[in-house]
């Protein structure tokens, strides 16, 4: 029987809709609207797309989102003094800062400018070390819609053994700490494969759930899945032909999975929500 589809346009909306009644009770309550300040620069057209679809759900659950678009050749001393200034805003909650930055400017040098209470990315080393020791503030969004989807889907983590293939700190090794959280819908038995790991098949089919996160179209294939197996594919491709397509080989896994992810339509719009739900936390926090 081919696999369920894990549905993560459906989950998303379900979970939006409770963002946006939060959303109104914190307004009411409290007269706070959660803020989001985008920082985009450049015209990288992908950057452009997922900036204007993060603003657009903000919007949608009744946030506020300002966009500021800098030009390619903006210093770093400017961004930083823009960082300043919202890290100051007491309107902005969550500072999101588009990746990748042109190459003049250093990453890391910027992602640790933002404060860590408007950091709804949970990039800042404050923040990772706190996803790292358990105790996380703000989990990683990616991560964070890979494990929600799973469970708000039925899938519980408890005691399963989920193979990542994948250690980037904003999908894999992220997803890694969380599931490994001694903590309800977490305490999973975690195993990471990256490039120099030997033999990944040999990993994956002892898997309950894997998760693929690498950026290599149609990966994982059937022979690499145990039958039964429930298979995220974090992987968004562009092909040749223009065409999306995650690291998973779709139409061969869907045949032994008990349940896989699309692409588009399954982790995507998880991290848009928990984006927005990391703002809400934010803005939560600022309001106390
Ligand atoms: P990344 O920083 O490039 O990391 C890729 C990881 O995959 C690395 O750990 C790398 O290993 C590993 N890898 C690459 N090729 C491999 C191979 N042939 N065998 C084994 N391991 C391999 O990428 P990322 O930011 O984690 O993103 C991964 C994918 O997810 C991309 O397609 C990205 O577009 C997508 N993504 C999707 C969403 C979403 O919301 N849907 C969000 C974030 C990312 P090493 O560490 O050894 O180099």
């Amino acid at each position: 029987m081919p696999a369920t589809l894990l549905d993560g346009k459906q989950v998303a909306q379900t979970l939006q809709m409770e963002i946006a009644a939060e959303c109104a009770t914190l307004f009411r309550e409290r007269g706070v609207r959660p803020g989001l300040a985008a920082v985009l620069v450049g015209d990288n057209p992908a950057s452009q797309v997922y900036v204007r679809n993060k603003r657009k759900a903000c919007e949608k659950v009744g946030m506020t989102s300002w966009l500021h678009h800098l030009p390619a050749d903006t210093t770093q001393e400017a961004l930083l003094h823009l960082l300043k200034q919202l890290n100051h805003d007491p309107a902005v909650h969550g500072i999101l800062v588009q990746l990748p930055l042109p190459k003049h400017i250093h990453e890391a040098t910027i992602i640790h400018a933002v404060h860590p209470v408007k950091d709804i990315d949970g990039f800042t080393p404050e923040n990772a070390g706190l996803l790292a020791v358990g105790e996380p503030r703000y989990i990683p969004c990616t991560p964070h819609g890979v494990q929600q989807l799973l469970l708000r889907s039925g899938i519980a983590l408890e005691g399963k053994h989920v193979v990542i293939v994948g250690r980037s700190t904003i999908v894999g090794k992220s997803l890694a700490l969380l599931l490994l959280r001694k903590a309800k819908g977490c305490n999973a038995t975690v195993t990471v494969c990256h490039s120099a790991t030997k033999d990944i098949a040999s990993f994956t089919r002892q898997a309950d759930i894997v998760v693929v996160a690498m950026g290599v179209a149609h990966f994982l294939k059937a022979e690499m899945v145990r039958p039964g197996a429930v298979v995220v594919d974090v992987g968004t491709n562009r092909l040749p032909d223009g065409r999306l397509a995650g690291d998973v080989d779709f139409d061969a896994v869907k045949e032994v999975a008990s349940s896989l992810s699309p692409v588009p339509g399954g982790v995507g719009p998880m991290t848009i929500t928990m984006l927005l739900f990391n703002t809400l936390e934010a803005a939560r926090r600022q309001a106390r």
